[in-house]
């Protein structure tokens, strides 16, 4: 298991343009269509995506270590391809990024 070090946060903010960044690679890789990228006050959630295309970050994880970040946008955009949260979305979280649960359970860890 990859060990990560979560427990300090960034020292600089992860900016909107990171997530762009972020947001073009996996767009290219997984193959799915983003129309628009909005960050902003989510109260339950860390992210979300919709079927129109439109990926919403939780404003509050630019103060998160970017590695978190990148696991929002992964899990988000693999929505576009896979609706739930069942065996194909967890054995393609696993191909993309393995140490996914890690990551996970430290967001859920922090869910106000
Ligand atoms: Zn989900």
């Amino acid at each position: 298991m990859i060990y990560l070090k979560l427990t300090k946060r960034n020292m600089n903010e992860v900016t909107r343009e990171d997530i762009l960044k972020l947001c073009e690679k996996w767009r290219k890789e997984l193959k799915v269509r983003v129309k628009r990228v909005q960050i902003r006050e989510m109260r339950k959630k860390w992210g979300s995506y919709s079927s129109k295309g439109i990926l919403t970050i939780n404003k509050e994880l630019l103060k998160f270590p970017l590695k978190c970040v990148e696991y929002v946008v992964l899990h988000e955009l693999l929505h576009g391809i896979v609706p739930n949260h069942g065996r194909t979305f967890k054995t393609l979280l696993y191909t993309y990024m393995p140490e996914w649960e890690e990551i996970h359970e430290y967001l859920e860890n922090r869910k106000s």
